[in-house]
């Protein structure tokens, strides 16, 4: 018999890639949504497949789900700034209730429990790069702390099941993730990029630019986050692409990858935006043998021809 995993907010980005890796590796793969920041069109091709189902669902209701699950997986957050900015209580929920749910889920069925984490957990960081190690710099009262701290509260339970109850669990957490069915509007560099240099227009830039980010291509991200549920290690283990770029040469990146006419059009920076983001990849390398291997201008390319083929607009809910 197949092992069964469930995957909450298998509709969004990293969840649908997710979902689709788990079918080839001979998963039945049951996905939790509710569609708050997800699209079905991201699931669409796998709803044909014999192991795949799909329940519009919030994860915090997880328990009522039948059956037993092998692996349980919690990608269910809003996670760019204006989505978690328009849903605060929905993320700090998504961070506290929708974990315990999934959490005793795997407690009750013996699961493996992975728990998407975040470089936010490190928030606007003094320390270069991000071991996990290094406990972060973090406002517990700004805006963004409905996330952050949602994060690092979902760690702190995930860790207090695995001392108080034995649960078989691993934290991973993600570095910016980027390629096919990012959500154009949802505020992240990339697909905000795209978009303007496919339209020609101006490519929005918050501040000078001379921000970092360390940007890691989805399939490199996925095959991290399976390296993870295969092992026993508890992590918590940063999963991206040490590769650290100013956001002008992405800009600049995505202009040149798409022959655009645009120019950069400076806006001024949100309020706890990180200056620098790098993660320290030396515990996923020796506990997972894992490395990114696609290079920034492939996936850049790879992402801009699927926005090509599927346009910049997205068609929000069922
Ligand atoms: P996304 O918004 O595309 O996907 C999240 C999915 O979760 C959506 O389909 C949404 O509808 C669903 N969801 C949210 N709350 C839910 C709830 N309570 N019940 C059921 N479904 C719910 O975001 P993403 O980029 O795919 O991120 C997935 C996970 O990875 C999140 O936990 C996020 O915090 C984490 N993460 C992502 C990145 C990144 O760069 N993409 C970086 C760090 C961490």
């Amino acid at each position: 018999m197949s092992p069964r995993a469930l995957l909450a907010g298998g509709a969004g980005f990293v969840g649908s890639h997710l979902a689709e890796r788990l079918l080839s590796d001979g998963y039945e793969v049951v996905v939790v949504d509710n569609l708050i920041t997800g699209f079905v069109d991201n699931i669409s091709h796998l709803r044909a497949e014999p192991g795949f189902s799909f329940v519009l669902h919030s994860a915090e209701d997880a328990q009522t789900l039948p059956g037993r699950f092998d692996l349980v997986l919690h990608f269910a957050s809003p996670a760019s700034p204006p989505r978690y900015l328009a849903h605060p209580i929905e993320t700090l929920h998504a961070g506290s209730n929708a974990t315990e749910a999934l959490l005793n889920v795997a407690r009750r069925d013996g699961a493996r429990f992975i728990l998407a984490s975040t470089s936010e957990v490190y928030g606007d960081p003094s320390v270069h790069p991000q071991t996990e190690e290094y406990w972060g710099n973090v406002s517990s009262t700004g805006p963004r702390s409905v996330y952050d701290e949602a994060k690092r509260y979902a760690e702190a339970l995930t860790f207090a099941y695995r001392r108080s109850f034995g649960v078989d669990t691993g934290v991973v957490r993600l570095f910016n993730t980027y390629g096919p069915r990012m959500d154009p509007d949802d505020g992240r560099a990339v697909p905000a990029f795209v978009k303007a240099a496919l339209a020609n227009e101006p490519i929005p830039l918050h501040g000078d630019g001379s921000q970092t980010r360390s940007l890691c291509y989805v399939d490199d991200q996925v095959r991290g986050i399976l390296a993870l549920a295969a092992s026993a290690e508890a992590g918590p283990i940063n999963i991206g692409n040490p590769h650290e770029q100013s956001l002008l040469e992405i800009a600049e990146l995505v202009i040149a990858l798409t022959g655009s006419t645009s120019t950069v059009e400076l806006q001024p920076r949100p309020i706890d935006d990180p200056e620098r983001r790098q993660p320290d990849i030396t515990k996923a390398q020796s506990l997972l043998a894992w490395n990114p291997e696609v290079h920034v201008e492939e996936g850049l390319a790879r992402t801009i021809a699927w926005f090509v083929a599927n346009g910049t607009t997205r068609t929000p809910l069922v």
